[in-house]
């Protein structure tokens, strides 16, 4: 069975890049009826964000990304925090493997005396500045003291750490998805601490530990991760995993839209994007992070447009919501090149999915989106009416505040070229029209169409001398939805109110 996870680091605000990783790994769990899992890996107290994890699970359920088992969901295989795991000792007979069969070893030097090796070496022009087969030799640890040495250390209570006793100068090769043989050699890695002064596993060691304890079979994650992968590998050899070793996939980076550099938050400020899922706000600064729900995007184009980062159907299918994109999604089309964040793409995807939501899902954004720019909200079947109106019209939610406001209000001030054009005629035929409109019972959008109709055949003129006129009287501009259907939903008394203040106002 297919077994996949997610995990992030709580450090702050989800990047969308995590977004995206998170996605292609619920995309393959669903298609291949596997489990996806939520693992939370918050070893690095340094770097801890309070509220971060609270972020993650907010952002991933309003974009309806759901996990089998995990940090909020539960499981069999919880705790799903690393920081709980180690808190019940559960990565200790791993290191005590690895410290036993010779994979790993102690090191007892001081910051300082780390910081002054790094410093030596500078001089030295070395290119390798690190802890390695090397300079540990000249270090405090397993390879430099007695094993009596290094016992006395630790019953006295020195802070030490274990490092991984990288081999030196071997090749280590493995399979990625998207990027084939991957090899590294030994050399240009160092000697990784794996458990750190206070006792706690770094990030490779708890990952690998619990990725095997968990089952995963498929590793997806970013490209970021890609130099670690060789650590990890030859960490599964250590415990002697090799053979149920997950499949590697690292996924494309995010580029900014002109294809230059990484996709970051300055860029996204800079160009006027957000590149997070949701508002952050950073306790620290107060400073608001801005996301992708609040700027007014719809959950389902957000998700079609991530999908596409990265990955293509392989045909020319563009608009897919989730169900198709789990049908089609493939791990062996993700593209190894880095994928352009292309905004216009996602604005535009933005409007066709607003187009396929009905009036009433689209009411609470709406009411939110009217409300923020400070509308007195009318009635839910007066805005389900609105919203089916002009549906068709924006690209955004908050755009019907601004594209239709004579919805809520009339007229402020009247299209100067259309009133321009505004002659006796216009008014003659306006105020007539008003009268037919007085007498009606019922009021709707045919009704209202079938009274022009009349006025039409009477006078013998063209629609449009008396449709101009009263599209402008109703709305103050030239263009927009149907002008009876707008009438309808205005009501009789406004429609009337509003003919009538045209005809006062507008100078012949
Ligand atoms: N904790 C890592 C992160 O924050 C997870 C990387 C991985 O998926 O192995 O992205």
């Amino acid at each position: 069975m297919v077994v996949v996870r997610f995990a992030p680091s709580p450090t702050g605000p989800l990047h969308i890049g995590g977004v995206r990783t998170a996605l292609y790994n619920y995309l393959f769990a669903r298609q291949q009826n596997g489990r996806f899992i939520l693992r939370i890996e918050d070893t690095d107290r340094a770097r801890f964000v309070p509220g971060a994890e609270e972020y993650i699970l907010e952002s991933l359920e309003w974009l309806g990304i759901n996990f089998t088992e995990g940090v909020g969901t539960g499981g069999e295989n919880g705790p799903y925090r690393q920081s709980e795991r180690a808190e019940i000792g559960l990565y200790k007979q791993f290191v005590d493997q690895l410290i036993s069969s010779g994979k790993a070893y102690y090191a007892f030097d001081t910051p300082e005396e780390l910081d002054a090796m790094r410093e030596e070496l500078k001089d030295e022009h070395s290119d390798v500045q690190q802890y390695n087969h090397a300079t540990r030799q000249g270090m405090k640890n397993s390879f430099t003291l007695s094993p009596e040495e290094v016992n006395r250390r630790i019953q006295s209570g020195e802070p030490y750490v274990v490092r991984m006793d990288m081999p030196a100068d071997e090749e280590v090769s493995f399979q990625d998805v998207v990027r084939d043989t991957v090899t590294f050699n030994t050399n240009q890695l160092d000697d990784k601490v794996l458990i750190k002064s206070d006792g706690i596993p770094t990030y490779h060691l708890a990952n690998v530990v619990d990725d095997h304890l968990m089952a995963v079979t498929h590793v997806i994650r970013g490209e970021e991760w890609l130099s670690s992968t060789p650590l990890h590998v030859l960490l599964y050899r250590a415990f002697g995993w090799e053979d149920t070793m997950p499949v590697f996939v690292h996924l494309p980076l995010l580029l900014n839209p002109n294809g230059k550099g990484k996709l970051s938050k300055r860029n996204g400020d800079k160009m006027g994007f957000p590149v997070f899922p949701v508002d952050w706000n950073d306790a620290e600064t107060n400073v608001v992070f801005p996301g992708f729900r609040e700027a007014g995007y719809d959950p389902a184009a957000l998700i079609n447009f991530l999908a596409l980062l990265g990955w293509n159907p392989g045909n020319d299918e563009e608009v897919m919501d989730i169900n198709r994109l789990i049908e089609l999604f493939s791990l062996d089309r993700i593209g190894s090149a880095g994928a352009k964040f292309d905004l216009e793409k996602l604005n535009w995807f933005n409007e066709i999915y607003l187009r396929k939501r009905s009036p009433e899902e689209l009411l609470p954004q709406t009411k939110i989106a009217l409300t923020q720019a400070g509308i007195t909200l009318p009635d839910d079947p007066f805005l389900i009416g609105m919203i089916g109106l002009m549906r068709e019209r924006v690209k955004f939610v908050r755009e019907f505040a601004t594209e239709a406001p004579y919805f809520f209000h009339s007229p402020i001030a009247y299209d100067e070229k259309m009133a321009k054009k505004w002659t006796a005629e216009s008014a003659v035929l306006l105020a007539a029209l008003a009268e037919k409109f007085e007498p009606l019972a019922e009021w709707n959008a045919e009704i209202l169409h079938h009274t022009f109709q009349e006025l039409l055949t009477a006078r013998e003129v063209g629609a449009g001398k008396v449709m101009t006129p009263l599209r402008l009287a109703l709305t103050g501009t030239s263009s927009g939805p149907g002008v009876f259907e707008i009438a309808a939903l205005l009501g009789k008394e406004e429609t009337q109110k509003r003919i009538k203040t045209a005809l006062e106002t507008i100078p012949v």
